[in-house]
């Protein structure tokens, strides 16, 4: 009888590594953007001072932010194909291992 595994296997190969760096750079970006959503308003608040043109520029933030967060949860695993942040009910960023063939981004 097999022991069960505390870990799925690490992919080695050349394209699923390939995607899971693709992966780890959406992430990072969509992170980044959306935690710097506060103090970048606080800034072009500060520094602009036209109240429309503060007001276009925090929305370009936040959509380019949005479209990162989209664009990162909506990847395809490099391993199965299907979609790595999707759970059964939600899109977490934070995940760390594909839901449906168990693919870690080590
Ligand atoms: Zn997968």
């Amino acid at each position: 009888m097999p022991l069960p595994r505390r870990h799925a296997p690490v992919a080695t190969s050349g394209d699923v590594l390939v995607g899971i760096r693709a992966i780890r750079r959406r992430r990072l970006t969509a992170i980044i953007l959306l935690l710097t959503l506060v103090p970048a308003f606080l800034t072009v608040d500060y520094l602009v001072a036209s109240e429309t043109a503060a007001r276009i520029l925090i929305g370009l933030w936040l959509a380019a932010g949005l479209t990162a967060y989209f664009r990162a949860t909506l990847s395809p695993c490099p391993r199965c194909g299907l979609l790595f942040h999707t759970g059964f009910i939600s899109f977490d960023l934070w995940i760390r291992r594909c839901p449906n063939c168990r693919l870690e981004l080590r």
